[in-house]
């Protein structure tokens, strides 16, 4: 993995980058935190955060001019935060007295600093808490030079003289009444390692860097309102400060210039999209000042500015505190230190890749992409834990093993005779689908491995009806596209799933593949792009909708995408024309189409971490009133799982008799396997009058589980043949323990990586399970 690419990803992401208010502020007072804390009523937090950046804050927080304001994003819908205003009330309501700070030895060197106004007595005072001996030259016999100009309601006298008091408090040695003029300027700049000049006029011109405040090459640098062109106070204080980092930088010999695009205003990248925010109008004064109830009012306008497009969507971010930045972060230390870290793993494991937040990132940052790079780096560096993804794939060998897996050709002209052709009436949408009897595959049905196994009745049904009516022969692939494979990072399974489609796909005759599952959609985009793929609902807007008795409700659905098909528009809108060609009305969902969300499958979340797959569920069904249609069969189980009435699409056009549809429960991982046995075993015998091929099965003692022992069954990846397994091994082989007081059994038995643990009890020839438990084994490289 190329984790300087990846980091270069991460700095990319502007969250962490500050508004546009603390841009613009000249000494950058940390004003989200400022305001936040305003809000939650902590004065004197806010009050230490003024401290901390605002240098004299008792005097500019009372007349700073606020150029923050200008730029706040609350301005287009209610007006600016009164930024200004809260530091007023701050100041009047959470003061507390300063830390006596001790003296530093002031032996780095000897700085002159002309000018005691704001923009010299800032650099005095930094200079010397730097340790610099500082010698402060002022013509009147007073400190404060205009900012007794600025003297009124809010900065009394007092306030000042208290604050000036710090030059003397702090022993910083005042020259007063001591004009200074060209020539004895140039003999300070022989007496002092440097000079600062902040004397508001000059009479001659000063070039100067306006990065640096340095002039010229030398040790004079320039300050306040010699650079000053609109007076602003709080500009003035930060060129002090700046020319004070620029000082010391020149004195201890390191670059003037490196890292300072960030000083004083600047641009900041950040991109704030504050469309979907209410207006709310700024709080008004009802005295001078404002009470704290309203300066609390006013700092919750504030939108705290800050980019969580991608967070706000998604839920896995959010449950683990996390944005990109900080996320590329984890996933750059894990991957430089040898063991990978726990929390880690499982966090990334825990992305369903389902590229909602690239789709809401204003610069394109995919974390799907970034989280599929790492599980692939984890599996390669044999740093994923197995038990993640263990059942998901040993799932998906079920599917590609004789057990399921079948190819086979349209049967022929004669033997299909009465299987597929229906009465020759000339109006009727089947004489489309006379087979001409080609004998070339045109199309291969594929339905994915996830369909027969909630749907194993309908398979047949949908075969049916694209011979009847697909122009041309075609013929049916059951197996596993290898999405749990791709999920879980393993590209070299991935690698041989791919090529044994591809080598069916050949010796077919290059066909079109009807795909079902937008899984397989997503597979086949990656992985095959040489094959082309139709949808099987855009064949059905094709060719018309099944001829059958549709559930006539006239209902509302809200249309769930399934986020594999994000980038696939002209799916979207066929599934919405076959709805509506139904009868239903559609209400869209906040997150829809190309911005759908995952139902929490996505990803292999659901064999990862459950909880955060039940997020995924909980916030997707808490978005919409009504029932929800889906076309991918795991977002209609997941969905029902959670307590939604969903219906899938193939619920509406292969409607049940006396089935709840919409309720209907997920299969268990046992019956799913069985529907996809089933789902063979039906078509060999009833398209293609195979005989029925031995079915290897388990399934010898008769079992009794209870509905608690079946939840754990489910949580635990657990397959009724696990249990005959284990059974099977205790009985014939006596190796189980009986506890005498119960007359309960123990029996465990490991198959290949998991060992699993039955307790059962037996009545006559009946097992009744009453606890199971299972252990995946994590294959530690060494
Ligand atoms: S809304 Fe708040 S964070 Fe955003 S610019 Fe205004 S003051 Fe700053
Ligand atoms: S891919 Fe989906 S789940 Fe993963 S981080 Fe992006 S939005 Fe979240
Ligand atoms: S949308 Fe997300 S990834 Fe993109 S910049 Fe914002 S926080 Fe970063």
């Amino acid at each position: 993995m190329d984790l300087d690419k990846l980091l270069e990803t991460g700095d990319r992401c502007i969250h962490k980058e500050p508004p546009t208010c603390v841009a613009n502020c000249p000494v950058h007072l940390e004003i989200i935190d400022f305001i936040a804390e305003i809000e939650n009523g902590n004065f004197q937090n806010a009050y230490k955060l003024m401290e901390k950046k605002i240098p004299f804050h008792q005097i500019i927080g009372r007349i700073c001019d606020h150029p923050c304001e200008a730029h706040c994003e609350r301005s287009k819908s209610g007006g600016a935060i009164r930024i200004s205003e809260l530091e007023k009330a701050v100041l009047e309501y959470g003061a507390v007295k300063p830390k006596k700070a001790w003296p530093l030895p002031k032996n780095k060197g000897k700085v002159a600093v002309v000018g005691a106004g704001l923009s010299g007595l800032t650099a005095a005072v930094d200079l010397d808490k730097k340790g610099y001996a500082v010698t402060i030259y002022e013509k009147e016999n007073r400190l404060g030079g205009r900012l007794w100009d600025l003297i009124g309601d809010s900065l009394t006298e007092a306030i000042l003289l208290q604050e000036l008091k710090t030059i003397k408090d702090k022993k910083i040695t005042v020259v007063f009444e001591t004009a200074i003029d060209v020539n004895r300027l140039a003999e300070l700049q022989t007496e002092y390692d440097a000079v600062y000049l902040g004397t508001g006029e000059w009479p001659e011109k000063i070039a100067l860097n306006p990065a640096t405040f340095q002039v010229g090459e030398a040790t004079l640098f320039a300050g306040g309102r010699l650079t000053n062109e609109n007076d602003s106070v709080v500009f003035s204080a930060s060129s002090g400060r700046r020319a004070a980092i620029s000082i010391e930088r020149v004195l201890s010999k390191v670059s003037l210039t490196d890292s300072r695009e960030r000083e004083g205003i600047f641009e900041t990248p950040l991109q704030f999209d504050s469309s979907n925010q209410p207006p709310s109008l700024t709080i008004p004064k009802t005295a001078p000042l404002y009470s704290q109830e309203e300066a609390i009012a006013e700092a919750k306008r504030c939108f705290k500015c800050q980019c969580r497009k991608c967070i706000e969507g998604c839920v896995h971010m959010r449950k683990y505190e996390t944005s990109p930045d900080a996320y590329i972060r984890q996933i750059n230390h894990s991957e430089r230190i040898i063991l990978g870290t726990h929390y880690a793993n499982k966090m990334i494991n825990s992305c369903t890749e389902c590229g909602l937040c690239k789709e809401e990132c204003f610069l394109d940052i995919s974390m799907k992409d970034v989280i599929q790079e790492t599980r692939e780096s984890m599996v390669k560096r044999g740093k994923m834990p197995a038990s993640a993804h263990d059942f998901a794939l040993k799932d998906m060998a079920f599917s590609n093993s004789s057990r399921f897996s079948l190819v086979r050709k349209q049967p022929s002209k004669e033997a299909s005779k009465d299987l597929f052709y229906y009465p020759l009436i000339s109006f009727s949408d089947y004489v489309k689908g006379l087979y001409k009897g080609t004998g070339k595959t045109e199309y291969l049905f594929y339905p994915g491995c996830q369909m027969p196994a909630s749907y194993p009745d309908d398979i047949k049904n949908i075969y049916e009806y694209l011979v009847g009516h697909v122009n041309g022969d075609v013929g049916i692939y059951l197996g596993c596209c290898g999405a749990p494979a791709d999920w879980a990072g393993q590209q070299d399974l991935m690698a041989e799933n791919v090529a044994a489609i591809k080598k069916v796909w050949d010796e077919m005759e290059r066909p079109t593949f009807i795909l079902a599952c937008s899984s397989c959609m997503r597979i086949f985009e990656k992985y095959l792009p040489e094959i082309t793929v139709q949808s099987l609902w855009d064949v059905y807007l094709k060719e018309g909708l099944p001829n059958k008795d549709y559930l006539k409700t006239a209902q509302t659905l809200s249309i769930h995408d399934a986020c594999g098909t994000r980038e696939n528009s002209d799916l979207h809108e066929s599934v919405r024309k076959i709805v509506a060609k139904l009868g239903y009305r559609v209400e869209e969902l906040e997150y829809t189409k190309e911005k759908t969300k995952c139902c929490g499958y996505g990803g292999l979340v659901y064999y990862a971490n459950r909880d955060q797959a039940d997020a995924f569920v909980s916030e997707r069904i808490g978005e919409s009133q009504n029932d929800l249609l889906v076309y991918c069969t795991m977002c209609k189980d997941l969905f029902v799982s959670g307590g939604q009435r969903t219906y899938h699409l193939l619920d509406l056009l292969y409607p049940k008799d006396n089935v709840e549809l919409a309720t209907r429960k997920m299969p268990t991982f046992s019956e799913r396997q069985q529907n996809r046995g089933r789902v063979k075993q039906i078509l060999l015998k009833e398209i293609w009058r195979e005989e029925a091929m031995e079915v290897e099965t388990a399934d010898t003692y008769q079992l009794i589980i209870p509905e608690d022992v079946q939840k754990k069954l489910e949580d635990r990846y657990i397959l009724i043949e696990d249990i005959q397994a284990v059974l099977k091994n205790a009985e014939t082989k006596n190796e189980r323990f009986c506890n005498p007081e119960t007359g309960d059994f123990l029996a465990k038995l490991r198959r290949q990586n998991v060992t699993y643990w039955v307790k059962y009890a037996k009545e006559g020839e009946t097992f009744i399970i009453k606890s199971v438990y299972s252990h995946r084994m994590e294959i530690v490289e060494g």
